[in-house]
């Protein structure tokens, strides 16, 4: 079938909740990806920072076909010795003490917030089922982390929403603290917002958050599912602001491109889940785990943290560079392997762009590029990548 063909058959049959670019991409390797027709791009969207190893690294492929070669699945009803070795290997690395597996990052955030109603319901003073969350955020499109997202953009047409969420501006600490009212029990946040346009925090203010739930009593949740697992040079963004929260959640790279997601907690807060309470028929299934379990023992064990560091200074500094010669760019920010650049135009026709260039990016928010590349992008690549951005911005 000619590519035509199929994405007219992909748009006759599947409900058109994306808005797809032209493109049938086959095959991955590295930063690289390739069409149906066998034209090569370099790829800065990872999935939308999900193939942090890039893509087929040998040692996800190994694994994940090792597994399927022995067990897909059996259900949570037995004990998975793949979810088992991850699920400690994730302790190990964190300020967790438990785990609990899911599919999504929605799904994860999900998890997170029943954990913190029912942490509250049995914990707190009675009356506590209301979390905190900030303007601009996104957690997901679930009914409730939709909920949660502080954009009305992604909640049009879907009341009525879950009760229980109010939002404040992020960074705005005094905003945080005048918001806590008797039914508050915790602060649910991005470390770093990403879909919101690459928004870093202020340097003292996610130890602010921190104190702010501890005078008060809150708990804490770290949405790390676009920022976990190395995006930013630090396995953990938490890490990198010398905080420990009591919840987070991952997904999007945790398995490096096979669905899967997970909620880490402390000790006093997981053991509020108990048999029944929660579940997933899916969640830390034998074949998720295997490539999740492969990804984080690559990440702890290879210079992949230590190269995102590197290379997304280097980005910066290049971004920077450019910023100085093309007028359309308003500003340059990010960390680690987390880049946006603010334009002074749309980004939509620039994306187009790129991609007819060889290189893909994507725009969030309308004005925003964000690259967000395999953490194991070369010196060379992010060259080339930037030799194809600087041509398209040219005449801007
Ligand atoms: N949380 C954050 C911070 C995200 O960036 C996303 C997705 O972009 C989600 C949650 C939702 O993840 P998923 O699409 O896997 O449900």
């Amino acid at each position: 079938m000619k590519p035509a063909e199929l994405m007219a058959l992909g748009d006759k049959n599947i409900m058109a909740t994306y808005r797809r670019f032209p493109l049938v991409l086959t095959r991955g390797k590295g930063c690289g990806l390739w069409d149906v027709e066998g034209r090569k791009y370099l790829d800065f969207v990872a999935g939308i920072a999900v193939c942090n190893l890039g893509h087929c690294h040998e040692a996800v492929v190994s694994a994940v076909k090792k597994q399927a070669e022995t067990l897909f699945h059996i259900s949570n009803l037995y004990h998975i010795e793949p979810q088992i070795r991850l699920a400690a290997l994730l302790v190990a690395n964190s300020f967790a003490d438990k785990v609990f597996f899911c599919n999504s990052g929605a799904e994860a955030n999900e998890g997170a917030i029943k954990l913190a109603r029912k942490y509250a319901s049995e914990r707190m003073t009675p009356g506590r089922y209301e979390l905190i969350t900030m303007v601009n955020s996104f957690h997901g499109r679930t009914l409730a982390t939709v909920t949660a997202t502080g954009q009305e953009k992604f909640q049009a047409g879907f009341s009525p929403l879950v009760e229980g969420f109010k939002y404040v501006p992020f960074n705005d600490l005094e905003a945080l603290e005048g918001a806590i009212g008797e039914r508050t029990c915790g602060v649910l946040l991005e470390p770093i917002q990403a879909e919101g346009g690459i928004r870093i925090p202020d340097k003292d203010y996610l130890a602010g958050v921190r104190d702010i739930c501890d005078r008060h009593g809150l708990l804490l949740i770290l949405d790390e599912v676009q920022v976990g697992m190395g995006r930013i040079g630090k396995l953990f963004a938490y890490e990198e602001y010398g905080i420990e929260p009591d919840i987070v959640t991952l997904a999007k790279a945790l398995g490096n491109g096979f669905p899967v997601g997970a909620v880490l907690a402390k000790d006093h807060v997981a053991e509020v889940f108990q048999p029944g309470t929660h579940a997933s028929t899916f969640g830390g299934n034998p074949l998720a785990a295997a490539a999740a379990l492969a990804t984080l023992e690559v990440l702890l064990d290879s210079p992949v943290l230590d190269n995102c560091r590197r290379m997304g200074d280097y980005l910066v500094s290049r971004l920077a560079e450019l910023a100085v010669r093309r007028a359309i760019i308003k500003e340059v920010r990010g960390k680690g392997l987390l880049i946006g650049i603010e334009l002074n135009a749309e980004g939509g026709p620039i994306v187009e762009e790129c991609i007819r260039e060889g290189l893909l990016v994507n725009c969030i928010g309308g004005k925003v590029l964000r690259l967000v590349p395999p953490l194991i992008v070369s010196e060379q690549e992010i060259d080339e990548a930037l030799r194809i951005l600087d041509s398209v911005l040219q005449d801007k």
